[in-house]
């Protein structure tokens, strides 16, 4: 068990904490709103980055690796058949690529 395993579990309880915050704050019209939206963004954050740590792409056409930043990891849009529309640096498009997940164990150190 390290810090990248928990991560992905953590993220999607800080979302979860901050869309139910959000939710009551906006109909009790209180500043709890603001702390709800903003600890969903965080949450939000973390997964981005949980993704970019935890999966890198394949493109299907040149077969060129691709890591993806965190903005990009929650932008690209699903594919199909375990692939997300990445923009591809060699190919100058987007394209299909095949995601492949990374071993966490190599970040324990
Ligand atoms: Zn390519």
């Amino acid at each position: 068990m390290n810090k990248y395993q928990l991560m992905f579990p953590a993220s999607l309880i800080l979302m979860a904490a901050g869309f139910f915050l959000g939710v009551y704050g906006f109909f009790a019209k209180n500043w709890f709103f603001c702390i709800g939206v903003g600890i969903f963004v965080a949450g939000l954050l973390l997964l981005g980055t949980w993704i970019t740590k935890a999966y890198t792409y394949i493109c299907k056409d040149c077969y060129m690796r691709i890591d993806v930043g965190v903005a990009q990891g929650l932008r690209a849009l699903p594919a199909g058949n375990g692939c997300r529309r990445i923009y591809c640096p060699k190919c100058r498009h987007k394209t299909a690529c095949k995601s492949r997940r990374i071993s966490l164990r190599r970040y324990v150190f």
